[in-house]
């Protein structure tokens, strides 16, 4: 899928590749994928885990994503043909819990494969302090006290890459606006350009 720049150069009419769609989702995907990774590890060498059937970190607040971390999941429900009915449920007020939140799926959640970055961190990633130096604090439902030593993946440096990717589309805001912003940017480029990922919902 790409988006074309119509450019008129010379008195002659190009179409000139602008953004490859499906590109990029290969980069976010492997991107997220990346950072879970380095949790993942993190959480291993720190000893610590989440409780079993825990999922509080998303029905207490509203977590806040950007559309960019959301685009393969955007994608998907473009692909599936369920973009629209997700974008009238983005239309309610932003609120907890997060609105792919169930108790009774694994994780607690319906598009786990898919999830921002923000879910993939949560719980095994630090921020820096006043010093600038890596700081961790385990988030409190947790039962186990970190192992020191080991350093935690950082927010920052992990939304710095990401915002690396595609900067229009990395502002963090609440899920619910980030989805409905990236579902409704995959829509206008679908009506206007006529392009979609392949296997979408215009697939022959
Ligand atoms: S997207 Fe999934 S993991 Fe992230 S807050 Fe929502 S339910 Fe939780």
């Amino acid at each position: 899928m790409y988006i074309g720049v119509i450019e008129d150069i010379g008195g002659e009419t190009m179409a000139k590749p602008a953004l490859n769609i499906n590109a990029l989702n290969t980069k976010v995907t492997r991107l997220l994928r990346q950072a879970e990774a380095e949790a993942v590890t993190f959480g291993r060498r720190a000893g610590i885990a989440c409780p079993g059937d825990c999922g509080k970190c998303c029905v207490t607040v509203e977590i806040e994503a950007s559309p960019l971390s959301l685009l393969p999941l955007a994608i998907d429900a473009l692909r599936s043909g369920k973009a629209e009915a997700l974008l009238e449920k983005t239309a309610i007020a932003p609120r907890a819990p997060c609105l792919f939140y169930t108790p009774s799926s694994p994780f607690h959640c319906t598009v786990y494969a898919t999830r921002p970055l923000v879910c993939r961190l949560f719980g095994f990633a630090g921020r820096r302090d006043k010093r600038g130096l890596p700081e961790f604090r385990a988030c409190r439902h947790m039962d186990r006290t970190p192992r020191p030593g080991p350093a935690p993946p950082l927010f920052s440096t992990w939304h710095i890459r990401l915002e690396g990717l595609y900067p229009p589309l990395a502002e963090p805001m609440p899920l619910r606006s980030a989805l409905r912003r990236v579902l409704l940017w995959l829509l206008l480029l679908d009506t206007l350009h006529g392009c979609h990922p392949p296997g979408g919902r215009h697939a022959a």
